[in-house]
């Protein structure tokens, strides 16, 4: 007798910088968070800022959270993206430069595949500043890892654009909470 392997999924759209959003679902977690095979699309302006939001996580989380790079989408957990802007049928507003898609087991509540996408300009075809790509790129990162937006203005996960460049005390307790880790 043939077995199948049912796997039920979570599937988040989390679109960013909507000012009023409401999504509200858990995000799930990593399995093994210090080992996230991470891609991202190569040769792009970007995609050195990219490594240095990712390398912050890091930091901040005393390598807690590790992003392991490799060169190919078959191989990787984490997906990122570089668009000319972000498409409007995954936006909850007409604000959205950024989005984040997570793929979770409903049953272990485990994220196993992660994708984000970074716009290069507006909704309104303004040509996005480095400081707010770089936020973005933090933001979006917090969803990947589990979070969800904050209602707090100085949290990396409040979810509106503006010059807030760091990870703050809030994000890093609730990342805490999520994997349980002591300190
Ligand atoms: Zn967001």
């Amino acid at each position: 007798m043939k077995k199948f392997l049912l796997l039920i999924l979570i599937i988040v759209y989390i679109s960013c910088f909507a000012v009023f959003s409401r999504v509200q679902a858990a995000l799930g977690k990593w399995e093994k968070p210090q080992y996230i095979k991470t891609y991202i699309q190569p040769n792009h302006p970007r995609t050195v800022m990219m490594k240095h939001a990712f390398a912050r996580w890091s930091k901040v989380t005393n390598d807690k959270i590790i992003f392991r790079y490799v060169d190919s989408t078959q191989t990787s957990q984490l997906d990122v993206f570089f668009v000319n802007k972000i498409d409007k049928d995954f936006s909850e507003s007409d604000k959205s430069i950024g989005l984040t898609q997570n793929k979770t087991d409903i049953k272990s509540g485990n994220i196993y595949h992660s994708t984000i996408w970074i716009a290069d300009n507006s909704q309104g075809n303004r040509v996005l500043s480095n400081d707010e790509v770089f936020t973005t790129m933090l933001h979006e990162i917090g969803h990947a890892l589990g979070l969800n937006h904050s209602n707090t203005k100085d949290s990396i996960m409040y979810p509106q654009a503006d010059v807030r460049l760091e990870i703050s005390k809030e994000d890093l307790n609730n990342l805490r909470t999520i994997y349980g880790w002591k300190n």
